[in-house]
């Protein structure tokens, strides 16, 4: 055994350090490569690692160049999920590289003629999001489409801007969502949908309501669909009030973005909570829906509040005590 083989080794195994599949994958292309590999080999090795690119190929494959070939022009035959040439062991070695050959050219003549442009189907997202931040969202999402439901096994998810950047909307996880190709693709062809509806009410503000009317200062954490701020008449001290900035009456009204925006609130100001108190050991998280479960302001909140032991002399039962006597049990 060579000190270097021990050393690559012992990095493999005791050292690396991974936040993704990158670096073995890299590894393993140079190992597989006689050592070298450069940039854009390493880049289609991490490729074929990717799961959603490889559904929409396998998607795209089956739906059009697969049927082409084999429904239209009788030039390929399929069995299940095989596809072939069927007079394939006919052809000579030689006869197989000139037809290799020829595919080559018109790809190559193709892609000279039009350029860029044939991928241009891939953009859909109109900015450059990073891998980690699509893949955070898609944990997010539950590899759903959060429009229409779809699950990522039946469709390919694509990671959309909710605020469009050319509108101003940021690359923060909070104005990004997952969406199936076909939502994806109609949201962006359509030009009288629901969905541009839902874009649109992302900026219904109610003149009367006092929580759509919050004073600047007064907001503590903020992302591109909610606020956080501390309650007026703080139950605990801490007492804080997550809400959609879409003025909605309660928690039902909310679209999925803007639940997934509020929790990613609700995390921060509970460990920013932590992390400038240690008294506190626990946390109440509470709605009030409607006027006859205690609503009193009308535009939906959600409460975060802090607990310390000994806030109350027998804190059992919480948020049971909705119906005091009920509390405990
Ligand atoms: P609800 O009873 O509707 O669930 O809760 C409304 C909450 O809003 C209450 O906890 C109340 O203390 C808080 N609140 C009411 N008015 C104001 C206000 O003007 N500023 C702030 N920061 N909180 C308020
Ligand atoms: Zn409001």
């Amino acid at each position: 055994m060579t000190d270097y083989f021990k050393s690559l080794k012992h990095y493999i195994l005791e050292e690396m350090r991974m936040s993704h599949i990158y670096q073995p994958a890299m590894l393993k292309e140079l190992l597989i490569n006689g050592g070298k590999a450069n940039v854009n080999q390493i880049a289609k090795r991490l490729l074929s690692f990717d799961q959603a690119q490889i559904d929409y190929y396998e998607h795209r494959t089956k739906t059009m160049v697969g049927d082409v070939l084999t429904k239209k022009r009788n030039i390929t035959k399929k069995d299940k999920d095989i596809y072939s040439l069927p007079e394939f062991d006919n052809l000579s070695e030689e006869e197989v590289k000139e037809l290799i050959n020829l595919c080559d050219e018109k790809i190559d003549k193709y892609i000279e003629k039009r350029g860029k442009e044939i991928w241009s189907h891939r953009d859909n997202a109109s900015a450059y999001i990073p891998g980690s931040t699509q893949y955070e969202v898609l944990r997010r999402a539950k590899r759903r489409c959060e429009l229409c439901g779809i699950s990522a096994d039946d469709k390919r998810l694509d990671v959309d801007h909710i605020v469009p950047r050319s509108k101003g909307g940021s690359n923060d996880i909070s104005n990004l969502q997952a969406l199936c190709y076909t939502c994806n693709q109609q949201k962006g062809n359509r030009d009288d949908t629901d969905f541009r509806d839902i874009l649109k009410s992302y900026e219904e503000r109610d003149a009367e309501c006092i929580f759509c009317n919050l004073p600047t200062e007064r907001i503590i954490e903020e992302n591109e669909l909610a606020i956080a701020f501390r309650d007026g008449f703080p139950v605990t001290e801490g007492h804080t009030l997550i809400i959609p900035k879409r003025h909605v009456a309660d928690y039902f009204e909310l679209h999925q973005p803007e639940v997934n925006a509020i929790q990613s609130l609700i995390y921060k100001c509970r460990q920013d909570l932590l992390d400038n108190d240690n008294t506190i050991s626990g946390f109440n998280i509470g709605m009030n829906c409607g006027e006859d479960a205690g609503q009193t302001v009308f535009h939906c909140h959600v409460h975060l509040i802090p607990r310390r032991k000994g806030d109350m002399d027998e804190p059992k039962g919480g948020v049971r005590g909705v119906i005091p006597n009920k509390r405990t049990y």
